[in-house]
């Protein structure tokens, strides 16, 4: 067992909230976070009070009308001030991420830590989004003389900008938000996930060491509901911008539509994988893999729901099983180790609720399903084979190390059991050729497709469909999900 040796963490360490420039101490005190690895606590996490919730927005509000008069150019230096920042100390933060996250000291290394100083890399560069309309002559009419109308369109931020993030990559759900929010002169109020904000916290240290003025990024935490739908009603938060499950998306919806609230809704996902007959097996068993190895199946682009051709169906179990059997499930501080915890006592209890519920619906339970014995919240790679479309684990997400397998006829049953889901993020294509897996793609109900590879494109727009979301982030289109657009127009003689 190669342990890899970390720091250990101070757990009495204070850790406070950013409100209008000020690091404050947290109105209701606080509360425990604990090492989904070891299940033990790894530090006390603050507890904002409602007061501190909306002395947060109303500091964001105050700061809007600076950074938004500030030229695009400065902002997005400093925000290339804050990636180089962010690159330099962020190693220094492991410890801290791979206890509060429970991630695998691989994942937490090669994922966690490292995309979280690139989101803000890639708004280093301003980019100009103005675009001039055709002018066109108008004749004389009732409402005015005759003249040439012309029209520039612009884009302005929205405001303050809240950001509501999910807990399986607390930095890289954050600085995916709050870089293009920034970068478009939006001022932001982040409140990161109940279960892993310290290393977070960390982070905001780092990004107001880049010299942003008071109030333009604040943070507040918690460990409930309370402080992220204070966010959802407060009158002085313009836009909700949310990664989380879609029952939460709904809610938020509901509750953000008095004021109107602009959103972007980053859900749940139920990962089809389609594998037509001419496939090549072993490039998408290592895709599949992912579902199992990267944090726990904890990933919402996890490609989850398997839908192979059924004459390539038993050499795909075979070879699933195979690869399930040898990934090591253990510590996730040992480098060996491929399966870590999931996050919490909880979240396991539901995920093994998902798997029974799969045999009493009629699923074939291949292998998995157990409970590791470690201290932690583990659970065994589950593979679940001869799946029927109706089956709460092939419909509900599960976001656990589970796979569900179904068969399929051809390539037209192979897109309808793909888009007969409520939802519609990520999905992906196995074929013979990649001008085959575009054409099956292409017909797949889903935000994004990967055509015989799992890998995005880090600038191509991503979202969902569906239950899976509203909007789109990434490149520039991030800048536009977070601005306005105004329209200026004229008439001239
Ligand atoms: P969750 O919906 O339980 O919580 C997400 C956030 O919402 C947390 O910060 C939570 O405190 C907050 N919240 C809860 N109730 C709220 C309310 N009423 N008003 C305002 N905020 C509220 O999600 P989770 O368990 O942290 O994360 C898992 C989910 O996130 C999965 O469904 C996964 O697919 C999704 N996810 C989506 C993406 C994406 O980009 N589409 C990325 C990562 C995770």
């Amino acid at each position: 067992m190669a342990l890899a040796e970390l720091e250990p963490l101070n757990t009495d360490e204070e850790y406070r909230l950013l409100i209008g420039g000020e690091w404050v101490a947290p109105g209701a005190g606080t509360y425990e976070i604990v090492d989904p690895n070891t299940a033990r606590v790894v530090g006390h996490a603050p507890e904002a009070s409602m007061a501190q919730v909306a002395d947060a927005a109303a500091a964001a509000k105050a700061a809007l009308p600076g950074w938004r008069d500030t030229p695009m150019a400065e902002r997005c230096a400093l925000l290339g001030r804050a990636a180089n920042l962010i690159d330099e100390r962020i190693g220094g933060l492991t410890g801290l991420v791979q206890g509060e996250t429970g991630a695998t000291i691989n994942i937490t290394e090669a994922v966690q830590l490292p995309a979280c100083g690139e989101r803000f890399r890639q708004y280093e560069i301003p980019v100009d989004l103005d675009e001039s309309m055709t002018p066109y002559p108008v004749e004389a009419n009732p409402l005015g003389p005759a003249g040439l109308a012309g029209a520039h369109v612009i884009r302005q931020p929205v405001g303050v900008v809240a950001c509501i993030t999910s807990y399986n990559f607390p930095l890289v759900n954050v600085s995916g938000k709050a870089a293009p929010a920034l970068a478009m002169g939006n001022t932001v109020v982040i409140k990161p996930a109940p279960q892993d904000p310290l290393a977070m916290i960390k982070v905001m240290e780092i990004i107001e060491e880049a010299g942003f003025p008071p109030g333009v990024v604040n943070i507040i935490t918690g460990s409930g509901a309370a402080a992220g739908a204070g966010l959802v009603t407060s009158p002085d938060v313009n836009m909700v911008s949310f990664t989380g499950s879609s029952a939460v998306g709904v809610k938020i919806m509901e509750a953000g539509s008095a004021t109107m609230k602009r959103l972007l809704m980053e859900l749940g996902g139920k990962g089809a994988c389609i594998l037509t007959d001419d496939c090549d097996v072993d490039a998408a068993i290592g895709a599949i893999a992912s579902v199992w190895g990267l944090h726990s199946g904890q990933i919402c682009t996890a490609p989850t729901r398997v839908i192979v051709h059924r004459s390539r169906y038993d050499e795909l179990v075979d070879k699933l099983t195979a690869v399930a059997g040898m990934l090591k499930v253990g510590d996730a501080l040992d480098r060996e180790t491929i399966v870590g915890p999931v996050i919490t006592e909880t979240h396991r209890n539901r995920v093994e609720h998902f798997i029974a519920s799969g045999v009493a619906d009629g699923a074939t339970l291949q292998c998995g399903g157990g409970r590791p014995d470690l201290p932690g919240y583990f659970v065994e790679p589950t593979l679940l084979v001869d799946c029927e479309p109706d089956m709460r684990v092939v419909q509900h997400e599960i976001f656990g190390p589970v796979v569900a397998v179904l068969a399929h006829d051809g390539d037209d049953h192979a897109v309808e059991l793909a888009n007969d889901s409520d939802y519609g993020l990520f999905s992906y294509v196995f074929a013979g050729s990649t001008a085959r897996a575009f054409e099956v793609g292409r017909r797949i109900e889903s935000g994004n497709v990967g055509l015989n590879s799992l890998a995005p494109h880090v600038h191509a727009p991503f979202g969902g469909f569906k239950m899976s979301g509203v909007g789109r982030d990434r490149g520039v289109f991030g800048l536009h999900a977070y601005s306005e657009i105004q329209a200026l127009s004229w008439l001239a003689k």
